[in-house]
């Protein structure tokens, strides 16, 4: 394929699809299906017990939940905290900034699950609401591109966002939660990167935080992908979900957070699974989150080790587990 948007646009989005790709029956879930079709080959290609098969391909399990009590629709209070529709205001001086609800793949355990399913609308006059909101929230320093996805964003719109912010003055820092380079790594091209770079250039400090559940995300395609953004300078963090079946061991997660700190990419944040409506297979109690973080702790320095965090689901934001 030529470029990452036909990539991007020629995504499995269909279960039978799908289905017939893979070769094995996939149930049709509400939560809609999206993957690239890179990222389709290595999930056949690892099969129906690897980490990347449990967080991408859906399961009759997620609809069950629906009709059982358990989960919440809006697992950590996102809607309680909008201070306008791009805007999640939770701490005094960071905001996240949602310029997109399209994800570069569709996670079966997405904390915005109930919320991600809606397409986009045009946003311009949204837009003009954030930089107004903006601009009058001096005591903001930072702002946190989240979503959705933003690196799904085209490169000019990605651009116009940068340089938009970074004519607010007390804007000093600029953030980017990202799954897209592990899962449609084709999308970190040479002139993204330069964008990057340049971006990296109007601000005091630019960091990316890679979504990163499980060392079968660090296929060749996508280390090379993390070495192009390593050219720009901006450091690289990482933030990992605990999921029930996928990396909820101390072997797992510590050979993850050793290969991360060997490409040079700092474990930032692991986070405890939300209660999330249609996604309760994937979560677990506080209880064996300890005890797997307290191995950790033996196994990995300080430094190497990601902060064990929590989210509440009144929308008052991170709390460490231990
Ligand atoms: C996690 C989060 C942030 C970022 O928090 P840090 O502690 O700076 O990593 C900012 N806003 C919201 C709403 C968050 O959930
Ligand atoms: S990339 Fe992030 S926001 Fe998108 S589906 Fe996955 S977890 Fe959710």
């Amino acid at each position: 394929m030529n470029n990452w948007q036909e990539e991007f646009a020629c995504s499995y989005n269909d279960t039978e699809a799908l289905s017939h790709f893979l070769d094995k029956p996939i149930n049709k879930t509400d939560f809609p299906v999206f993957i690239p079709r890179a990222l389709a080959c290595k999930i056949k290609e690892l099969g129906p017990e690897s980490a990347l098969w449990k967080q991408f391909i859906p399961k009759e399990l997620e609809d069950a939940s629906y009709v059982q009590k358990d989960g919440l629709y809006d697992p950590i209070g996102d809607g309680v905290k909008k201070a306008t529709k791009q805007i999640i205001h939770r701490y005094q001086n960071r905001v996240l900034f949602l310029p997109t609800s399209n994800c570069p793949v569709t996670c079966r355990f997405c904390f915005r699950k109930n919320e991600i399913a809606n397409n986009d609308k045009i946003f311009s006059s949204e837009f003009n609401e954030t930089l107004y909101y903006l601009n009058n929230a001096k005591e903001v320093n930072e702002i946190i591109f989240s979503g959705g996805d933003s690196f799904i964003l085209s490169d000019k719109k990605l651009y116009s966002y940068l340089l938009a912010f970074s004519k607010i003055p007390h804007i000093k820092f600029i953030r980017f939660h990202t799954k897209t380079v592990t899962t449609l790594p084709s999308r970190i091209t040479p002139k993204f990167v330069n964008i990057l770079k340049d971006a990296s250039k109007l601000f005091k400090r630019v960091n990316i935080v890679l979504h990163i559940n499980h060392i079968e995300e660090l296929y060749q395609e996508s280390r090379s992908a993390i070495g192009n953004l390593q050219e720009t300078g901006i450091e690289l963090l990482s933030q990992t979900v605990l999921l029930n079946g996928i990396n909820d061991d101390k072997g797992t997660l510590f050979d993850l957070f050793e290969q991360l700190n060997n490409l040079n990419i700092r474990p930032y944040y692991l986070h405890h699974p939300d209660k999330v409506k249609g996604a309760m297979h994937f979560y677990l109690p506080e209880s064996r989150g300890q005890q797997i973080y307290k191995d950790l702790r033996r196994l990995l320095p300080g430094w190497a080790l990601p902060q064990y965090v929590i989210d509440s689901s009144d929308g008052s934001g991170k709390k460490a587990v231990l």
